[in-house]
């Protein structure tokens, strides 16, 4: 409101966002930990061949939790370095829509697209 020429509903919008990758960040590290301890726990228990996929299926998740991670702190800092809802590829705005649906991602749907067809 008053004079600021930045409108309030983005800097809203983005605090919200923020607040959100945060919670998503607690929970992921929350997830991470309670799986590990699972995987050791399966890990003593079994003995029969079973342990090992069950402990590379943890494997598989754990990596997707890291990485899903990294993207959310990526997005925490753009934010603190402002230059959130921007596309780091081209530079474009990112639709409000997609940031409210993703808010961590770091690409617009354009390039969203050129990536996976790479
Ligand atoms: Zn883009």
């Amino acid at each position: 409101m008053q004079t600021s020429t930045e409108p309030t509903t983005n800097r809203a919008a983005t605090a919200a966002a923020r607040a959100q990758l945060m919670l998503q960040r607690t929970e992921l590290r929350d997830s991470m930990d309670h799986r590990m301890a699972e995987a050791s726990t399966m890990r003593s228990d079994v003995s029969d061949g079973h342990g090992e996929t069950e402990h590379l299926v943890v494997a598989e998740q754990h990596d997707h939790a890291a990485r899903l991670d990294a993207i959310t702190r990526a997005a925490i800092d753009r934010i603190d370095s402002g230059t959130y809802g921007r596309c780091i590829d081209c530079g474009d705005e990112i639709p409000a829509e997609r940031l409210e649906i993703l808010p961590a991602t770091p690409v617009c749907v354009q390039c969203q697209a050129t990536h996976e067809r790479a």
